[in-house]
């Protein structure tokens, strides 16, 4: 949701509801001072004319008298209270109000996010289903010549496997939020699992001439390959998709102490400082869905998060030169005996 949505309805509610409250508090710490004023008033009046009456001195010599001084402490102290008390009431509504409306527009913007999501969901998984299906009944209907029949397998099976990420990405989300990784820890070579993925991604011509590679040798990391594969994935797909389809990505895996870096560098628009803070949040997308071009879910770097803190590892979002985006993981090497 883009940083100046409407004020919906429950916010509405909530402002009013703070507003009326603070009025009420005002006006019976007012009433209460009217009220504490008038009665020193009348006790004062009171006091002065018996007095008066009594001792037979000058109105001012009442005024520093010890009765006088005794109505005036009293006074001055409920005042005091009725002021201090207000101020406290009114500090912790104010905080209240401030806790209760940050996790309202949390909130919101997560229906929000999750609106979206669905739209985007269905779409990413009608398209490539109906371009399947159709190839699939040319294929029956037709006795192509057997390049085009190729082609086509190749990119019916380019989007399968795009139905495929999908569907892997929703389901490491859905572990993630319900702390069920069901993942094992086992000792994998991360190189050689870099190694293979280069391999996949170079079997589609264009990509191969895109991406440049970087890998050490001999990098290995008590870890998961499934997830690891898929934050691989989801990094490198985000700089393909991120970036102009002529610009060159960078992808590098190297060795630093004892930590394995992993680092993806494109030349695209960039990522401001205040959409690095939330491009984390499950369902987050930069922009807003009527004007976006790009296709994606926001379950992307939700995942690439939370699987690099599964393996005790660490995120950063730096810029690049002279444009562009380098994410780079910091994740523990596997300790040898
Ligand atoms: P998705 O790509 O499905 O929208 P992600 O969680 O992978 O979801 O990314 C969240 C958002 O972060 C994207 O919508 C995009 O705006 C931004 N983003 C991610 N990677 C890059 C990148 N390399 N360059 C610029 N923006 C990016």
């Amino acid at each position: 949701m883009s940083k100046n949505y409407r004020i919906s309805r429950p916010l509405l509610f909530l402002y009013l509801i703070f507003t009326y409250v603070i009025a009420f508090s005002l006006w019976w710490a007012y009433l209460l001072h009217s009220k504490n004023k008038l009665s020193f008033d009348e006790l004062v009046e009171v006091k002065k004319t018996t007095f008066l009456l009594n001792q037979r001195v000058k109105e001012t010599d009442f005024y520093l008298s010890a009765d006088y001084l005794k109505i005036l402490d009293k006074f001055n102290r409920q005042k005091k209270m009725i002021f201090s008390e207000g101020a406290f009431f009114i500090g912790i509504l104010v905080i209240g109000f401030f806790l209760v409306r940050r996790s309202l527009v949390k909130e919101l913007q997560l229906v929000n996010r999750q609106k979206n999501f669905l739209l985007s969901i269905t779409h990413e998984l009608k398209s490539p289903l109906a371009s399947i299906k159709l190839v699939l009944q040319t294929l029956l209907k037709r006795d192509l010549e057997e390049d085009i029949r190729a082609k086509f397998l190749h990119n019916s099976l380019y989007d399968a496997e795009r139905l495929e990420g999908l569907v892997e990405n929703i389901l490491l989300a859905t572990k993630f939020d319900n702390d069920s990784y069901g993942f094992v820890k086992e000792e994998i070579e991360f190189s050689y699992l870099m190694q293979k993925l280069k391999e996949k991604f170079e079997t589609n011509k264009n990509l191969k001439s895109r991406i440049q590679y970087e890998i050490e040798h001999g990098i290995f990391m008590m870890g998961d390959k499934t997830s690891l594969t898929s934050l691989i994935v989801n990094l490198i797909e985000n700089a393909l998709k991120y970036s102009s389809e002529d610009s060159p990505i960078e992808v590098m895996l190297l060795k630093d102490g004892d930590e394995a870096i992993f680092e993806v560098k494109d030349l695209g628009n960039g990522i401001s400082d205040e959409e690095k803070e939330k491009i984390f949040d499950k369902f987050y997308r930069v922009g807003n869905e009527e004007t976006r071009q790009t296709k994606g879910t926001g379950l992307g770097l939700y995942i690439v998060k939370n699987i690099v803190n599964y393996h005790g590892g660490s995120i950063k979002i730096l810029n690049n030169t002279p444009v562009g985006t380098i994410f780079r993981i910091s994740m523990p090497l596997m300790i040898s005996n």
